[in-house]
């Protein structure tokens, strides 16, 4: 992608601005003035940056860039939930999904754009994984997400989007770092989840983060081969180390592990599962969130019945776990995931 293009700022860590003190019009607070343009005030380019000097603004525009993806598309959905389809500068779409409920605003983000999982009940993973994003592209979906709603701020981020976030960890890790950091955009660890498939060294890795955001586990089905089947680019399931990694990490950071089952009519919606499931995270600190799927075009899978979900809810707390069930959210204008990016690949309204 344009490599004969300057670096983007938001593609930095935040240690690296400092290097910004360097350009001979630089004046020693001058890399937190451009961070904070970049970061706190969206800034799109450096006209608007009023309070450097034009000299430096100017030598600002020719070693780096205030880059933003294109806005391809907005879905307002009914129920206030929002898809924020961006083109990338290559040309590759990505999907952001703003979520309101009651006080929050969650924004779902993409790491990837497409995803080698391929869960066969996912969008995003019908054409496997096309690329990583860099940590800059990561930012600019929540900066996108600000500037499109200034009144409703956002309040919580999930890596729920494309991708499987830890197929591209170094960046996420990155972007984490920026999204954390009191001078990055001051989002506090306990309002960032990243939702991942938990390969155990992937979960090893990511417990040697020292901020503690919550990690939600992709279980979908109690055991290795159901999971396999159902996740088929998920490589070999490891459910026993996965839960011990998840559970060693609860340990170091008291954060509870959230595990997302994504409820399939026919496939895991029967009170047997939700025993199966009673039996391998019994004694975990767990909530289990039962997530009842929102039809797909192209995938011939069916939504559960309300009130087998309900049902499998109740045996999950019977047997002393907590459960939840999220409510299906932006049904109306097919935010799901990975669907807006494919509709717009075939120029669907
Ligand atoms: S559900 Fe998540 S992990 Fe599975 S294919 Fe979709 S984006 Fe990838």
């Amino acid at each position: 992608m344009g490599s004969s293009l300057p670096p983007a700022l938001t593609d930095l860590a935040l240690e690296d601005y400092k290097a910004l003190a360097e350009l001979p019009h630089a004046k020693r607070f001058s890399p937190k003035q451009i961070r904070s343009w970049v970061l706190e005030r969206g800034a799109r380019d450096f006209e608007a940056m009023t309070d450097l000097s034009k000299s430096l603004r100017e030598q600002l525009a020719q070693g780096w860039r205030v880059r933003r993806g294109s806005l391809e598309r907005v879905h307002p959905s009914r129920d206030g939930t929002t898809g924020i389809l961006t083109r990338l500068e290559d040309g590759q779409l990505i999907e952001s999904v703003s979520i309101p409920e009651g006080d929050r605003r969650t924004l779902c983000l993409s790491s990837q754009v497409g995803c080698a999982v391929a869960c066969r009940f996912c969008a995003s993973g019908l054409d496997g994984v096309i690329r990583n994003l860099t940590s800059g592209e990561i930012l600019e979906q929540i900066l996108l997400a600000r500037e499109l709603a200034p009144e409703s701020p956002l309040t919580n981020y999930v890596f729920m989007g494309s991708g499987e976030p830890t197929h591209n960890m170094r960046e996420v890790r990155k972007a984490i770092g920026v999204m954390n950091h009191p001078e990055g955009l001051a989002i506090g660890a306990r309002r960032i989840t990243v939702s991942t498939i938990g390969h155990p060294e992937a979960l090893a890795a990511l417990s040697e983060d020292d901020i503690p955001f919550n990690i939600a586990l992709s279980l979908h089905a109690p055991n290795d081969a159901a999971r396999e089947a159902l996740m088929p680019g998920l490589g070999r399931s490891q459910l026993r180390e996965t839960l011990k990694s998840a559970q060693a990490r609860f340990e170091k950071t008291g954060r509870r592990i959230t595990a997302e089952v994504v409820v399939l009519a026919g496939i895991n919606d029967t009170v047997e599962v939700a025993q199966e499931f009673a039996e391998l995270l019994g004694g975990l600190n767990v909530v289990v969130n039962l997530i009842p799927w929102n039809a797909v075009q192209d995938i011939d899978l069916s939504s559960p019945a309300p009130e087998r979900v309900e049902a499998m809810a109740n045996t999950l707390r019977t047997r002393g776990l907590a459960a939840t069930i999220r409510r299906p959210r932006g049904r109306d204008v097919g935010v799901a995931c990975g669907q807006l990016r494919r509709h717009a690949q075939r120029n669907e309204p």
